[in-house]
């Protein structure tokens, strides 16, 4: 990219690029990444155009080569925004989806119906974009998070600390060595992998080369895990507690009716913001 260009004309050059590279949605990459690098918002943009520095161009150019190559905005900065967080992440993270968000709202709605209190567990936690979201927005919560990822629960501990939430972090397999939770939590909340085997392969380059496959892959039929969370979550479930998992494209009546034969109360299924059927609701009457 020519030095001395001005933001705007850089941002132009740069969604071109992107579009002959095949990028999806190129003139919001272009954009997101101009308002990280000059520091404003976007919708400042229109408002912003100063000239580039040297050091300003060189970095826009790596990021847009970066994205042609089609990096996430998100891993290219090394961080992305969920609800009212700013979340860190690492190559064992996933990138907290919007949709996920709306597994927030139905686990918040749940616990007001308790007063905003209670025990939360979320398993699976990546970022900790669930569990952090909960401690802070319902603070008279007590958090636990899991994740099997040593690597990601440290992106997880910093973002609950850079966020001021408080969250008790542990590493395991679902719920192995939870045994100190032996008076049992009011709600479990997960994102587990739910691609079924096969689908993978057909994401789109930003999830199959980016996303790690660990916290995608849902085995054979993309169900394994709501299987072993039905299976092994009720020795640490109070009786009457909430369960809210996300569920994937089509899979909701599929995991209602897994919870229902493992002896769950299926409640229902809410949408995301899209519209597309996300979150199953269960209770466990014990
Ligand atoms: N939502 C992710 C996707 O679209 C999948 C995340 C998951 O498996 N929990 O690929």
């Amino acid at each position: 990219m020519p030095t001395g260009l001005r933001a705007r004309d850089a941002s132009r050059e740069a969604a071109l690029e992107l579009r002959r590279a095949g990028v999806p949605e190129p003139g919001a990459s272009a954009e997101v990444l101009l308002s990280e690098l000059l520091g404003v918002r976007r919708g400042e943009i229109p408002f912003h155009d100063p000239p580039l520095t040297d050091e300003q161009a060189r970095l826009y150019a790596a990021w847009i080569e970066r994205r042609a190559n089609r990096e996430p905005v998100q891993r290219i900065l090394g961080r992305a925004y969920f609800r009212n967080l700013v979340l860190q992440l690492n190559e064992e993270t996933l990138i907290p989806r919007p949709d996920t968000e709306s597994v927030v709202d139905v686990a918040l709605e749940c616990l007001d119906g308790r007063g905003g209190a209670g025990a939360v567990l979320d398993v699976g936690t990546g970022t900790g974009a669930i569990a952090i979201s909960i401690a802070q927005e319902r603070p008279r919560t007590t958090v636990y998070a899991t994740d099997l990822s040593a690597q990601a629960l440290e992106a997880a501990r910093r973002n609950a600390d850079q966020n001021g939430a408080s969250v008790s972090f542990h590493r395991a397999d679902l719920f192995d060595g939870l045994e100190f939770l032996q008076d049992g939590v009011d709600l479990l909340v997960s994102n587990p992998p739910y691609v079924e085997a096969g689908g993978i392969e057909e994401l789109a380059p930003e999830v199959r080369e980016w996303d790690p496959g660990v916290a995608l892959d849902g085995g054979p039929d993309g169900l394994l895990f709501y299987r072993r969370i039905f299976d092994e979550a009720p020795p640490l479930l109070r009786n009457g507690a909430d369960v809210v998992l996300e569920v994937g494209d089509g899979q909701g009546k599929a995991v209602l009716e897994l919870g229902g034969d493992a002896g769950f109360v299926p409640l229902g299924l809410r949408e995301d913001l899209a519209g597309t059927p996300r979150v199953a609701l269960l209770r466990w009457e014990g």
